[in-house]
């Protein structure tokens, strides 16, 4: 642990692709006691769209949001809902008209 700290704390970069790299590899949120949808994040996705995956993890474990039930899913990652057994019907036609 005390040489992986120190490694966060010492960086050495043999070229440029392994400080990108580096950079990518951790993101650090900020996050907002007050209100979460403030909080920052250095990941790539919430550059761009001002939210991402670890801010609403992060709000949620801190209980300042709760996911809706359509949102949550069981340990398997299927859907909340408990699906219907056997196989799942056939999608029908796009362009049928009845
Ligand atoms: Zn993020």
């Amino acid at each position: 642990m005390n040489a992986y700290l120190k490694k966060r704390k010492e960086p050495k970069f043999e070229d440029f692709k392994a400080y990108v790299n580096y950079i990518k590899e951790f993101c650090v949120v900020n996050f907002d006691e007050n209100d979460w949808m403030k909080s920052t994040c250095t990941c790539r996705d919430f550059q761009k769209s001002y939210i991402c995956s670890h801010t609403i993890a992060v709000a949620i474990n801190n209980r300042k949001h709760k996911p809706s039930d359509a949102a949550k899913t069981d340990a398997d990652g299927d859907d909340f809902v408990p699906r219907r057994p056997g196989r799942p019907k056939k999608a029908k036609g796009a362009l049928l008209i009845d």
